[in-house]
């Protein structure tokens, strides 16, 4: 490992300990992004894949905090599970019902969710209105959740949601409606979603249709126009299907890649108070993730 200047990087005494708990962890791109933000600000840090399974969970954490590591980041399969094993949990976080972000001060654990802000970093760059906003959300499972929860604390006063299990995306409305009870959330049938994106400024797919190219078009490209901003969670590819067409109809688009460098970006400011160099990370990070798939 080299820093920006091509000089090695050296552990000290003093070195601070970050890292990612997960199972499967080696396709994370997270130590690399993070280690270009510590390398980036020439801070003494290191961030590691924690490979934890599931029944090893609450020993990671209690072992995390013995080792005196200062944050780390939870992904797949431990995001709702990590939060019994937290002191604190931000209230966006519980809203959410996940955390993916973890900071240790003092021994006392703080967990966060910056899906949802990483989610708005790229609208807030359009400045999109979001107080005078209808947005399309399809999908209705944990992406979906983080992505209404960042839109409703925003202010969008209009969210209707699509999912092709229509029970799931009720669900999801009740829990939204507990959370911002000030708020109304409307549920359509996966039929109607097409005609709820043709009406919207904001259409966000938040299934996993379009990851790796497959499943059929999601919505006709009959629902884009100009002046309409559309955002597709998958990130792989960056391009997806549902992005290319968007694109063709004058919709500006919005990959997921954003969102990913987005709850990145929140986390490492989370733990340092830094600023997190968003458009180089996005250089670093565009060539893993080709438009093949
Ligand atoms: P999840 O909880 O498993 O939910 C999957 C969603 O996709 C559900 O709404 C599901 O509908 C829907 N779906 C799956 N196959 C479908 C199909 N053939 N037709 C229509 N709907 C279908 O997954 P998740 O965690 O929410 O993640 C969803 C996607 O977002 C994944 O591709 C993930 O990689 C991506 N993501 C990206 C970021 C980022 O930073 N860019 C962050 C988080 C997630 P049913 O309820 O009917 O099954």
């Amino acid at each position: 490992m080299t820093s920006p200047e091509g000089r090695p990087q050296s552990i000290s005494g003093t070195t601070r300990l970050y890292g990612i708990m997960g199972h499967p962890i080696t396709h994370s791109l997270s130590p690399m992004m993070q280690t270009f933000a510590f390398q980036q600000h020439r801070m003494d840090c290191v961030y590691m894949p924690f490979p934890v399974l599931p029944e090893h969970l609450g020993t990671a954490v209690a072992g995390a905090i013995a080792l005196g590591v200062h944050g780390f980041n939870v992904t797949i399969p431990h995001k709702e599970t990590i939060m019994a094993y937290l002191d604190d949990i931000a209230p966006a976080a519980r809203a959410i019902g996940a955390v993916n972000t973890v900071h240790v001060q003092g021994g006392h654990t703080m967990g966060y969710n910056t899906d949802g802000e990483g989610f708005l970093q790229p609208l807030q760059a359009l400045h999109l209105p979001f107080t005078s906003l209808t947005t399309c959300l399809l999908g209705a499972g944990g992406a979906a959740r983080a992505v209404a929860v960042a839109l409703l604390q925003a202010g969008c006063p209009d969210l209707v949601i699509a999912n092709r299990t229509y029970d799931r995306a009720a669900q999801l409305a009740a829990t939204l409606q507990e959370h911002f009870p000030q708020t109304h959330v409307r549920v359509v049938p996966f039929a109607e979603a097409a005609s709820i994106a043709r009406q919207s400024g904001l259409v966000v797919n938040s299934t996993s249709v379009g990851l790796h190219n497959a499943g059929a078009a999601l919505l006709p490209d009959t629902c884009f126009s100009a002046g309409q901003v559309v955002y597709d969670l998958v990130y792989r590819p960056l391009y997806t299907p549902l992005l290319q067409t968007a694109h063709q109809r004058g919709a500006t688009i919005v990959p997921g890649l954003d969102m990913l460098i987005g709850q990145g970006a929140a986390a490492f400011q989370i733990w340092t108070g830094k600023v997190f160099p968003v458009a180089a990370a996005r250089e670093l990070l565009q060539p893993f993730f080709t438009t093949a798939g």
